[in-house]
């Protein structure tokens, strides 16, 4: 898929979730409410997937990039919008790296 597509799927699917998920809560109708939490989790993981092939990651120090796999994304924790610290190789410690649309 597009990355495009991915962004657009996942948030469209997280809100969809959202919205009758809490339909089925307040309804009553617990095992489709459970069944659009899962949704919830799906359009996570897309969206992680997304930012994973979306971005690349610039030391804040030596300017060196990297790309993270999944986990790493998991992982990274973010300090902000588009910055995570992460483990810079060049520099030998942890600095925030900034995120950078591939
Ligand atoms: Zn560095």
């Amino acid at each position: 898929m597009p990355k495009k597509t991915y962004f657009a799927f996942s948030i469209s699917l997280l809100i969809l979730s959202v919205i009758f998920s809490l339909y089925f809560a307040l309804t009553g109708l617990l095992l489709y409410s459970g069944l659009f939490l899962l949704g919830l989790v799906v359009g996570t993981v897309l969206l992680i997937h997304w930012s994973t092939i979306s971005y690349k990651w610039e030391c804040s120090k030596c300017k060196d990039t990297i790309k993270l796999s999944f986990i790493e994304n998991v992982k990274g924790v973010n300090i902000g919008m588009n910055k995570k610290n992460l483990y810079c190789n060049t520099c030998n410690k942890k600095v925030p790296f900034n995120g950078i649309k591939k």
